[in-house]
């Protein structure tokens, strides 16, 4: 008798922390001088909200949490955190 088990990996859901652009302290910003696109920040971002877009990479303000992720593993040095105004 064979047993179908069924995989239970979570997928990243967009904004799964709900829209964060209001009470967001620092938000990441990307200098498009540095970044060479290897999406490594895509990779690790817990809201899935950074996407490419041609040449650019860009961030969904929206459901950032600017949690700063993406600035630590930026190989590139290329993400800022920046205090919110
Ligand atoms: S990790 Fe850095 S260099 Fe790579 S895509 Fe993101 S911002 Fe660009
Ligand atoms: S700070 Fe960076 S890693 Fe954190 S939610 Fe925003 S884009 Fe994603």
């Amino acid at each position: 008798m064979s047993v179908v088990r069924e995989c239970l990996i979570a997928k990243p859901a967009r904004g799964s922390a709900g829209k964060t652009g209001l009470w967001r302290t620092y938000r990441p910003v990307i200098d498009e001088n540095r970044c060479n696109c290897c999406m490594l920040c895509w990779l690790y971002c817990p809201e899935n909200v950074i996407t490419r877009n041609g040449d650019r990479v860009e961030i969904d303000y929206e459901y950032c949490k600017g949690c700063g992720i993406c600035s630590n593993v930026c190989v590139k040095k290329a993400i800022e955190m920046v205090l919110e105004v």
